[in-house]
């Protein structure tokens, strides 16, 4: 099945010059969605993992289904100010400023092996920035899955000690 065929791209969204991978096409095809999320879940099934964290928006989506497919809870990410309990909180640069997510700081103990979910590995930012969350509560980042990886920004480079699995690469 060719991923790539339900992935829509939008030119100048968000704004001027940026080619947007709209995945909500491949999230409406039942039969690609489900064989994006099983793909995932077979380079996962032999890592016993313990969670699968998402982080919003996107990574709640598909994190969330494959947690579901593959017999583990589900744990979010989100913007500041979001969830409900005490957090924990990282900032993280952009290309242009700062930006913050946070955790709850009871979802992860000592030793979970965790799988990092999202839609989109691009320069890389968000998913160190969760990384070093998970890891700054005792958990372990065994691996982590996307659906799309934009090759030329180079994301893996800062990325090196992870185990890292993307569906399809631009
Ligand atoms: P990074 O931090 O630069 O790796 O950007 C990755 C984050 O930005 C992910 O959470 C994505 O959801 C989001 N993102 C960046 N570009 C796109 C896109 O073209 N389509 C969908 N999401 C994107």
């Amino acid at each position: 099945m060719d991923i790539k065929s339900r992935i829509r791209e939008i030119e100048n969204f968000p704004k001027e010059g940026i080619n947007f991978k709209d995945i909500t096409t491949l999230l409406k095809d039942s039969d690609y969605f489900k064989y994006a999320v099983d793909k995932m879940v077979a380079d996962l099934k032999d890592k016993n993992i313990d969670y699968v964290v998402g982080p919003e928006a996107r990574g709640f989506l598909m994190g969330a289904a494959v947690a579901y497919a593959l017999g583990v809870g589900f744990i979010p990410v989100r913007k500041p100010g979001k969830l409900p309990a005490a957090t924990a909180n990282i900032e993280y640069e952009l290309e242009y400023g700062v930006d913050s997510l946070e955790i709850h700081v009871d979802a992860i103990e000592e030793g979970h092996k965790i799988a990092i979910v999202d839609d989109l590995l691009a320069t890389g930012g968000t998913v160190q920035a969760v990384a070093k969350l998970i890891e700054r509560l005792g958990g372990k980042v065994e691996a982590m899955e996307f659906l799309i990886e934009l090759e030329f920004l180079n994301g893996r480079d800062k990325l090196s000690e992870y185990h890292i699995n993307s569906l399809v690469k631009y």
